[in-house]
């Protein structure tokens, strides 16, 4: 089947993988694969913006991979690499910080949040965010982009600068990149309140054992009204069912559905269940990446074999790009 374009993603190197960002984004990446030709890519160079150490810099990055390789990210299908072994994108992002409005970027809602976050580190970089993020994209010229919603204006604010750049050099050097908004759902921590997330340490990382996912799992938590066993629940608020709805069969989530609200399950076994399904549906993976695991040697060939290919698109890019701007050959 002919594909219908190519697609560009990129994730932060967060180290080892919960679950949030299974459902979130490693699952959307493996079935796009079928669809696109697609560029998959570790953004270390953007980690720097936020970064106050870069110590577990490296870690971080390679333990990404064995995670996406085992979910079924195909490396022959895909390119899977890092991003600094691209230096081309650095360039690029040179090039188009000359189109860039700096009045725009510093209205976006993302750098503000930033600001807010970071107050004492506001560097040119944090600024430039969304530039390099262009330069990721139309470096590869990637048709499409697999983002959330609060992503679009970054998207938006790439399109613009392809335009920009096209116009000021009079090329058609670069592509406009279209978004494909996924509709994930949000997932939420252990907490029940906030999104999945390794700083908020209430996320379920992929790589545990069994028995380690059972005791995470067994501190999620539930209905807050639910205080006794023989009181009533309601899954409607609680994150367990939500989380049900994922791993385990309609008959198990319409069981619970039921039960939960007449007092005829209690959270414990309430609990067990989802971890035994979770174990189970987590099983295949746990081999695949254990067999990558022992073998970091042949991890790192498929991240520059990655970048190999990634530079040879890469490079093409710059020749058009280089020759659109004027720079001397
Ligand atoms: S029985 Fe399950 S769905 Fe109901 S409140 Fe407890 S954990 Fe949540």
């Amino acid at each position: 089947m002919s594909k219908k374009g190519r697609v560009f993603s990129g994730a932060r190197p967060t180290g080892r993988q919960h679950l949030g960002n299974y459902l979130g984004a490693i699952r959307n990446y493996v079935t796009m694969q079928s669809q696109y030709d697609c560029v998959y890519c570790v953004v270390d160079l953007h980690a720097l913006t936020t970064m106050e150490t870069t110590r577990d810099l490296k870690q971080n990055t390679f333990e990404m991979a064995p995670d996406w390789l085992a979910a079924g990210i195909d490396p022959k299908e895909s390119i899977v690499f890092v991003q600094s072994h691209v230096p081309q994108v650095t360039e690029l992002y040179t090039i188009l910080s000359m189109v860039s409005s700096l009045g725009k970027l510093t209205d976006l809602p993302t750098f503000k949040d930033k600001v807010r976050l970071q107050p004492n580190n506001v560097n040119l970089g944090l600024v430039g965010y969304p530039v390099l993020m262009t330069a990721d994209i139309v470096l590869y010229k990637a048709n499409f982009v697999p983002v959330g919603i609060d992503q679009a204006p970054h998207i938006e604010y790439a399109r613009e600068t392809v335009r920009s750049f096209n116009y000021r050099y009079n090329s058609t050097a670069l592509i406009e990149p279209e978004m494909v908004v996924t509709t994930v759902p949000k997932v939420l921590g252990t907490d029940g309140q906030r999104k999945m997330g390794k700083s908020e340490n209430n996320h379920i990382e992929l790589a545990l054992t069994p028995e380690e996912t059972q005791k995470v799992v067994m501190t999620m938590v539930t209905d807050p009204q639910r205080l006794r066993r023989a009181d009533p629940g309601n899954p409607d608020v609680c994150n367990v069912f939500s989380m049900h709805k994922t791993f385990s069969s309609p008959e198990e989530v319409e069981m619970i559905n039921t039960e939960c609200r007449r007092a005829g399950i209690g959270c414990v076994d309430c609990k067990k269940i989802y971890a035994k399904n979770l174990n189970a549906n987590l099983a295949p993976f746990r081999e695949r990446r254990a067999a990558f695991e022992s073998n970091p040697g042949a991890i790192w060939d498929i991240l520059h074999d990655g970048a190999r290919r990634a530079r040879e698109i890469a490079e093409a890019t710059m020749v058009e790009v280089r020759a659109a701007v004027g720079l001397p050959e």
